[in-house]
């Protein structure tokens, strides 16, 4: 790279950038280019902190121009640390948290660097939310790129259900709107593999009415209880109302006490809950239930505590054929040797609206009821590094007789063998391979699940 050219031309972007350009040695450079995950180390040559589409636009051109390659930091949540990168440019939304509510029309307008934190907190100070993560840290905009699980999945669907409009810088800078009327085909991809599109600087949400108060939280059992607390989480999703969304866990509590727990969320009137909730309250008798109503913002930041920014992670997921009693038995053989205390393994159920959008109606192809499994490992000390990745990998191996082919695009890691990404999206990839062609030749953006150009 002939640096003084590049020197000038970052001198000369300077003169009109919004945010901060930051190189190695600039203040702030150490802590913009972490992510959430403690394992990932790189070092971009310049973190372009953008505050506005036509600094992320410019960021674009200068990467294009001097042949550096790009990453997209959103909230910084994904496990693979797909939003930095060694050497290139790391366009780092994180300034980027405009939010505005139109609660007339029922949307809700976010930047692209927003989490659902702030998200949530802003929707519902009009009694209104749309799907979004489990954890209030994530970032809105890698979560929904990807498909997006919540707890409104159920009665809502994902978070690319809600998705009404998305504005796209793309590769060559261009800044382009896609909805079901402006690039449609572009709107069609964007939902399930937005993050090989381009980079979303705003992203527009239908909103419905939820809460503020909702009923939710944990019931805890014994782990020695593990296999009947699955058994019943297996047979209680069997017929669920689309209000309610449950998810299963093995886990550890603050004091270091393994444990089986159930997860449920009703988004309907607490009223109504009651009745739903009373069979897994019964159920046991838990040694932990606080469910009971709380407000939306707070089941959303419930579980924040047990995911630490910088904490060390390495995850493995995939959809489950079926939740038989012997893949029970596997996951609990598994966990019995989890080699941290905040390693989990988690079983999202999915039901209800998000299982009844058509395989092809959006990028996202994963539309059954069925299970997702997820092997959550958590550490903090490296030394533990190389026994809790094995732990994490003999684990996926075990249940490898249990899992259907479809992978979740946003829980992959980096290590992945045959091909993960086709797995991601199964009946798409084809025609999403032909739209990157279209709107990505050169594969520009290439620091994601990479979909290669047709
Ligand atoms: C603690 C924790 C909890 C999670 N909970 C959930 C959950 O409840 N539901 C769920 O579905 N997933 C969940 N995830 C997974 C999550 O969806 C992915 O990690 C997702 O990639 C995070 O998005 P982000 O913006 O925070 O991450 P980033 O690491 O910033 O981005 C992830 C990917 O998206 C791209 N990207 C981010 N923002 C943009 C943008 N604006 N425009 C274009 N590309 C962009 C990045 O380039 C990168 O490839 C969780 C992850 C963690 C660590």
């Amino acid at each position: 790279m002939p640096q003084t050219a590049v020197s000038d031309a970052l001198n000369d972007l300077a003169t009109r950038f919004s945010g901060e350009l930051l190189q190695p040695l600039d203040a702030g450079y150490e802590d913009a280019r972490r992510v959430h995950n403690g394992l990932i180390d790189k070092r971009p040559f310049l973190i372009a902190r953008c505050r506005n589409a036509a600094d992320v636009a410019d960021a674009v051109r200068l990467a294009r121009e001097y042949n550096l390659e790009v990453a997209i930091k959103g909230g910084g949540h994904n496990a693979a640390g797909r939003a930095t990168i060694d050497g290139g440019v790391m366009i780092d939304l994180s300034l980027m948290k405009g939010i505005y509510v139109d609660s007339e029309a029922h949307t809700a307008r976010v930047q692209g660097g927003g989490t659902w934190r702030e998200y949530n907190r802003e929707t519902q100070l009009h009694g209104l939310a749309s799907t979004g993560g489990v954890i209030s840290t994530t970032g809105v905009g890698g979560l929904t790129l990807g498909g997006g699980l919540g707890w409104l999945q159920s009665k809502y669907g994902l978070a690319i259900d809600n998705l009404r409009s998305v504005q796209l810088v793309l590769a060559d800078g261009r800044v382009v709107t896609a909805s079901a009327n402006e690039n449609a085909d572009l709107f069609w991809a964007v939902r399930g593999a937005g993050a090989n599109f381009g980079v979303a600087t705003s992203l527009e949400f239908d909103v419905h009415y939820v809460g503020p108060t909702i009923t939710g939280g944990l019931l805890l059992h014994p782990v020695a209880r593990a296999r009947d607390v699955l058994r019943f989480f297996r047979d209680a999703t069997s017929s669920l109302p689309d209000e309610l969304t449950i998810f299963a866990g093995l886990l550890h509590g603050p004091d270091g006490t393994p444990l089986a727990g159930l997860i449920p969320s009703h988004c309907g009137d607490p009223a109504h809950a009651g009745a739903s909730l009373e069979p897994l309250k019964r159920f046991g008798p838990p040694v932990v239930d606080n469910v009971g109503p709380m407000p939306y913002t707070a089941i959303n930041q419930m579980l924040d505590g047990g995911f630490p920014r910088g904490a060390l992670n390495y995850w493995k997921s995939s959809f489950l054929s079926a939740l038989s009693d012997e893949a029970i038995d596997t996951i609990v053989d598994c966990y019995s040797r989890v080699p941290s205390p905040m390693a989990a393994l988690i079983l999202e159920h999915a039901h209800g609206a998000m299982t009844r959008i058509g395989v092809s109606d959006t990028a996202f192809p994963h539309r059954r009821t069925g299970y997702n499994l997820l092997f959550l490992t958590q550490w903090t000390n490296a030394s533990d590094t190389d026994r809790c990745i094995a732990w994490t990998r003999e684990s996926y191996a075990a249940m490898q007789p249990f899992v259907a082919s479809g992978r979740y695009v946003n829980y992959l890691d980096d290590d992945e063998s045959g091909d993960p990404v086709a797995q991601a999206y199964g009946p798409n990839y084809t025609r999403l391979r032909q739209l990157k062609a279209k709107y990505d030749p050169t594969n520009f953006f290439h620091m994601n699940q990479n979909i290669r150009p047709a």
